[in-house]
Order: structure tokens, then sequence, then C-alpha cells
């Protein structure tokens, strides 16, 4: 018996990392340019980021912060202050060291060269996150405790010499944004730092459809110079983990480094406490592996560059111009409609094309919802409604004006129906594990999920598990998350432990 034929190839099953990139090239999303590391983001691909920027942005705003632009290159002293932040970052920084490029003419081939030259006293490095320019802003900006909170977000591009590069997951240059905030108090910060983590959540969950165990990194796992690193953490189909967003307590720690003070109330200098939190380019890697399948694509409709694609039927001439009409006259209305506070993004293709390449062209792209229409739907007033989060075979007929009515709650229904087959996706793959030996042999396997563990074990206990099986804790769930009940004893120690510890592979 033959396999049944896809639109993608390799399938998930056969090769999950290779399906991946073709799902990437059948959409069109995005594609390596010939800067190492770095990728070229293509329209199709562009508008998601689009959306998930002024869908967060309005987020951002709604919880009192503003946006702000800071230089690109950082001064080198600016890293050397905060040393674990530093330390941290050391071997994944570009940076410059001229700002002058020569000419120069090969006596032999006569071929011009460009060579850099005028190097700099000071060379500069290129952001590969803000919290030292912002800070030595945000020192310049706070005299008193009335000018805190100071509640900032950037969005910008930033740089990290990744040595393993990876579409969208993880790239040289991402793009992303970046919260950075100074308080008066610890709690005040800490707070803040909780709401923005379960913003993130909520963002996920209710915009891209993805269910997250949020909880907060162990100290090995922490960003350089945080107290506190929150992160929510996505399983996408190959059972690894991508943690899609971070929130970080960072203490006193940089407004030390870089004299964030303040007069108090009672009229004391004090350092802040300041936090800092992003999400990247990677949410789009996360879409991608979290609900295609094995016929490319499949958006969740809030993020949608089109959400509706309209394909004419134009079998005859002389009724080609009457479904044309037909189709533009639908699209309009629909753009009238809205789905969770904006208008419907419909598209008609009349590109002169076979009906059926275009077809899986917009099911490759991953567009939720395609409708057809042909000269005898015109009489009738219907259209032909089909779904991506269905099978391709799967059609229904509806009537024209029941289907305008009904197109955002169709959209809502796909949401919905993404959500719930990646959570119970997950949750069968999330294990409890209460001893030793079985934790040892489950990463033994294929695609191993997984584990939740009630954990004691150090900070080296910790490493040692993490390279023997090249796993991390990649949360200790906060309090309040579902999951199933463990015994109380770690599985490392055996020593009596309220901290449960979530280990898995990751991207
Ligand atoms: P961080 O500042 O390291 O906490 O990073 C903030 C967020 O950016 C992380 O949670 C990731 O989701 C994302 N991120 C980190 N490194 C990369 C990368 N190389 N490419 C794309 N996204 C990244």
């Amino acid at each position: 018996m033959s396999a049944e034929k896809t639109a993608i190839s390799p399938t998930r099953a056969q090769d999950f990392p290779e399906w991946y990139q073709q799902v990437i090239k059948a959409a069109d999303l995005a594609e390596n340019s010939e800067t190492r590391g770095c990728m070229v983001i293509k329209p199709w691909g562009y508008g998601i980021w689009e959306l998930i920027q002024q869908q967060l942005d309005r987020r951002f705003k709604a919880t009192g912060h503003q946006n702000a632009y800071f230089p690109l290159l950082i001064p080198l002293a600016y890293l050397e202050k905060e040393a674990e932040h530093a330390e941290g970052f050391a071997t994944e920084c570009a940076v410059v060291t001229h700002h002058r490029l020569e000419a120069v003419k090969d006596p032999v081939t006569g071929k011009t060269k460009m060579i850099p030259s005028g190097e700099l006293a000071e060379p500069y490095v290129i952001r590969p996150t803000s919290e030292t320019i912002i800070g030595a802003a945000f020192a310049r900006w706070v005299e008193s405790y009335r000018d805190l909170p100071l509640l900032i977000n950037q969005w910008a591009n930033v740089m990290r010499w990744e040595m393993r590069p990876r579409l969208f997951l993880r790239t040289a240059e991402f793009l992303w944004q970046e919260g950075h905030t100074a308080h008066e108090t610890k709690e005040e910060a800490i707070d803040e730092t909780r709401l923005m983590h379960g913003q993130y959540e909520e963002f996920l969950r209710d915009h891209l459809a993805i269910p997250v165990i949020p909880g907060e990194k162990t100290e090995n796992e922490r960003f350089p110079g945080a107290d506190m690193t929150l992160t929510v953490e996505a399983m996408v189909q190959d059972k690894k983990a991508i943690q899609a967003g971070t929130s970080h307590y960072l203490g006193q720690n940089f407004s030390k480094a870089q004299n964030i003070s303040f007069t108090g109330r009672d009229g004391t200098v004090q350092h802040a406490h300041t936090t800092s939190w992003g999400v990247s380019t990677r949410m789009i890697g996360t879409i991608i592996m979290a609900h295609s399948d094995d016929d490319g694509l499949v958006l969740p409709p809030r993020v949608a560059t089109q959400q509706i694609v309209i394909l004419p039927i134009t079998p005859k001439e002389d009724t080609r111009q009457a479904v044309l009409d037909a189709c533009q006259a639908l699209a309009s209305t629909l753009r009238n409609q809205s789905y969770q506070g904006d208008a419907l993004r419909v598209h008609v293709d009349t590109r002169d094309l076979n009906g059926g390449v275009k077809k899986w062209e917009w099911i490759k792209k991953g567009v939720p919802i395609r409708i057809e229409i042909g000269p005898r739907d015109i009489e009738t007033r219907k259209v032909c409604v089909q779904r991506r989060d269905q099978a391709v075979s799967e059609k229904q007929f509806s009537e024209k004006d029941e289907f305008i009515q009904r197109a955002s709650d169709i959209l809502g229904e796909i949401h919905n129906n993404l959500l719930a087959r990646a959570t119970a996706f997950r949750d069968e793959n999330i294990t409890v594990c209460d001893d030793l030996e079985t934790f040892h042999a489950h990463w033994e396997k294929e695609n191993p999920g997984w584990l939740y563990t009630p954990w004691a074990g150090t900070p080296e206990q910790e490493e040692v598990l993490s390279k023997q099986h090249k796993i991390t804790i990649r949360c200790l769930p906060i309090d309040g998350v579902k999951l199933p009940a463990t015994g109380g004893k770690c599985i490392l120690t055996g020593g009596e432990t309220t901290v449960r510890a979530l280990w898995g592979r990751s991207y």
C-alpha cells in the first residue's frame, strides 16, 4: 500500500526538522540569506509578525507601557559594568571596530577591494539585548521616587552570534520587543515581571492558539544578571519545548551597576528595581511547529496574514466576469465584518492559474478559510467553504448570506480547535515521574516528551542530569498550573520537596 500523498515531503513523522524547513519554503514565509545565520522574512511571514506586533502592542499600552527607541550600538564599557550579564553574552556578541572602508586596488588582478579602516578607540557591541543602554538612559531620567515607575518598551532588532541557527527559532539577527521597567520597590518590580509573564501566556493562548506552561527558570537557566526569570514553554509536535517568551526580575543588579538611583519617600538615595521582558520572531517558528501539518502551514486566525481567500471558479469565458464581480462583492462585504476587534482580512485570488494549483498554494500557506465561487453558485446564492483545520476533502456548501453572518464565528471555531488539539497533544506527552530509574530510561525513547518530577537537587546535580540526557529543566511551573499530581520526594536526592520540575529537550 502506498503512503497517502502529502503536499509537504518529508512528513512530520519522517523527518521533523526537514519538514519544518519545507513548510517555510512552501508557504513562502522566509529564506536563509547570505549573511551568516540571518534570514530574509518574506511578505507572507512578515505579515504574521506585523499582526503579532500590533496585537501585543495594544496589550502593552493597555498595561501602561510606552514605546521608545535606543541605539543599535552599545559602548563596550556599558557591557563591562554588570559582570554576570557581560559574561553571559560574551560568546554571542558582534563587535563594531571600524568606521570606514578604504578602496584598495590589487596591482595584479586590477580588482578593487574594500578594506575596513579607521579603527575605533572604543569598540561598539551590536545590541544582543538593551538592558545596559536603556539602563544608562534610565539613570539620567530618574531622580526622585516621583519619576517611577518607568514603563518602556522597544520594538527592535537584536543580534546574537548563534552557532546553530534555524529559521525563526534561532537566528543571529532577530526582531523582538524588549520591555524595560524601573520601580521603587522589589514588590512592584516582581508584580510587573509577573504581569507581563501573564500577558505572554494569554497572548500565546488567545491569539496564537498555543497552550504554554508558565513557570520559573532554575538558577542554571536564568537570564544573565537576573534574580528571577519567568518563562512560557510551548510543546511542539515532535514533543520538544520552545521557550516562547521570558520576563525577568533583575533586582538591583543593573541599577547598581548603572546607578539608576533616586531619592526615596524618606529622603534617602536608593537604587531602583528593574525588569525586562521579551518575545521575538521565534513565535512564528513556534506557530509553525505547533499547528502545521503534512500539507503545510496552519495559521491561527488572529495572526493569519489573510484569513479568508476567495477563489473564483471560471470555467467559461461568458460567465467569467460575473463570477469575478460576485467574488469582489463578497470580499467587500466580509471586510466590513470583524473578528476579535479587527476587520476581516480577505483576499480574492484573481490570478489566471489552474484552480487546483491556486487552491494548494493557499492550503500550503495556511489560510484558515477558503471559499470557492463558480457560475452556478451565483444563481443559487451559495458558497463552498473549506477550512484549514479540517481535511482537504471536506467542504460545506453554505448560503452566502449565512456565511457572511457566520464568518467570524467560524474563525473562532478554528482557533478553538487548534488550541484544543495542541492542548490535548501537550497533556498526552507530559508524564509524571517519581523515580530515578524511570527518569533515566525515559530519555532513551525517540521523541520522549516531557517529564514532571518532584525536585530538590542542586544546580550542579541539575547540570549533570542535563548533560547526561541532553535535557533541561524547562521550568518550575507556577502555582495554579493544572498538571497531574506527583509524589513528594525528589527523584534524585529522595528529600521531601514541594518543588516540581518539568524536564524536556528543546529547540
Ligand atoms: P532573552 O532576552 O534571552 O530572555 O530572550 C527573550 C526571548 O527572545 C526568548 O524568550 C526567546 O523567545 C527569544 N530569543 C532568544 N534568542 C533568540 C534567537 N537567537 N532567535 C530568535 N528568538 C530568540
